[in-house]
């Protein structure tokens, strides 16, 4: 689905931000990308939508090349969560939700429809909310209107960029919960980076560890744990052995029952 082929991103002081990435993302997959600040996880994310551009190699998606896309095409196409909540203050919740729509020329009720129907999708009552600010919001809120505005005109992809790492810990397990609950409904491909192995091991289908720009393993939940490739993995997950013994069980059956 989205295919990374010899990928490098070097930058103009010559440091190599990825370095020959190969990896394909399925269709349908929860995909995510772990590893310490400066690995190349943002800049792999931003290459599918053509936010940061390639230097050497090719980013495929179904097939044909992201360079003979159209631009607006391919970024309407590509829904996108930041970590910091990048609402329009000024607009209120539904016409935020509806900006790609509107883009598209989506007709008036079919937008009205639509963001009511994400609205309910995330638990938050269309009458009472859809004319607020995002000020009058709480933060996990916001992030929910986040999620829902990059889902609003139905793209194949979503590409997250730690979505949830400025909440609180009860927001952030709750969207974590959410997040696993909508993709059980809408199986879009989404791109989810994070530096939270926790966060990683509950909610991907596959992980791809990443250090100084290469990948150091790509596997299940269930393989990185059990089955570190090398000392850099297990040291990784080592780290947040203490949450991760505790919960693997957990998480793991949960996500074995989630496949
Ligand atoms: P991560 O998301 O894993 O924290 P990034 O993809 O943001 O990592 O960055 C990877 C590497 O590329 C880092 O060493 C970073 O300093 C470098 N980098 C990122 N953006 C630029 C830039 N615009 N110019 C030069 N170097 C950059």
């Amino acid at each position: 689905m989205i295919k990374f082929t010899n990928v490098s991103k070097c930058y103009q002081d010559d440091t190599f931000a990825v370095r020959n990435l190969d990896v394909e993302i399925e269709q349908g997959e929860f995909f995510v990308i772990i590893g310490p600040s400066g690995c190349g996880k943002t800049t792999m994310l931003k290459m599918i939508n053509r936010l940061i551009e390639i230097s050497a190699g090719e980013v495929s998606i179904n097939g044909k090349s992201i360079s003979e896309y159209n631009i607006h095409e391919l970024r309407w196409n590509i829904g996108y969560v930041l970590q910091q909540i990048a609402l329009f203050p000024h607009m209120s919740i539904a016409e935020n939700v509806a900006v790609v729509p509107e883009l598209k020329k989506w007709d008036r009720k079919r937008v009205e429809r639509r963001v009511d129907e994400l609205l309910e999708m995330v638990g938050l009552n269309p009458e009472m909310y859809r004319n607020r600010k995002p000020n009058e919001l709480s933060g996990g809120q916001q992030q929910r209107i986040g999620v829902i505005r990059a889902l609003a005109a139905d793209p194949e992809i979503i590409l997250m960029d730690e979505p949830f790492s400025a909440l609180d810990p009860i927001s952030r397990m709750k969207l974590q919960d959410d997040m696993l609950e909508l993709q059980r409904k809408i199986r879009k491909t989404l791109v989810f980076v994070t530096h939270d192995m926790q966060e990683a091991l509950k909610l991907g289908d596959r992980i791809l560890v990443m250090k100084d720009g290469e990948i150091e393993q790509l596997g299940t939940p269930e393989e990185i744990v059990y089955n570190p490739a090398n000392e850099f993995v297990e040291t990784f997950v080592g780290q947040n052995q203490q949450i991760v013994l505790r919960d693997t069980q957990g998480v793991l059956s949960e996500s074995g029952a989630r496949r």
